[in-house]
């Protein structure tokens, strides 16, 4: 144990409190935004990496979602296993700021057919999601 804890605190900047968010030193993906490991000729999620060493094996098909939002963050107290479909109906209500939902709702308004659409690619989510805004489902 006390191996891979040295092998990781060559790899993060552990922060100023024991709450501070792990940044990760290595290799950040571009489009993801996630820390990246090598190891063995493969590419490993760094967060996913960390959390293995020190905690133990994520069971297969689970997610990690990052509780502080921080995704190149590798503290394992800031991560959480989930399942998939949680992960998912957990990005999709964080994806939509409180000022973007009213505007949403305001559109709903003498909406023109195909408004749900075009609101949903100009704020990245599902058109379902605005329907579910617009009949109160979602976003109450
Ligand atoms: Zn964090």
């Amino acid at each position: 144990m006390h191996k891979s804890g040295d092998v990781i605190r060559q790899l993060v900047d552990i922060g100023e409190t024991p709450n501070s968010c792990w940044h990760w030193l290595g290799s950040v993906s571009k489009t993801t935004g996630y820390g990246k490991k090598q190891l063995n000729g493969k590419t490993l999620l760094a967060h996913r990496w960390v959390y293995e060493m020190l905690l133990g094996p994520i069971p297969g098909g689970l997610v990690i979602d990052h509780k502080c939002k921080t995704r190149h963050c590798v503290n394992p107290h800031h991560l959480e296993v989930v399942d998939q479909a949680e992960n998912c109906r957990r990005s999709v209500t964080t994806k939509l700021t409180a000022e973007q939902v009213i505007e949403i709702k305001a559109a709903k308004d003498g909406k023109k057919w195909g408004e749900g659409a075009r609101l949903a690619r100009k704020y990245g989510v599902s058109s379902a999601l605005i329907h579910d805004i617009w009949n109160g489902r979602a976003w109450k």
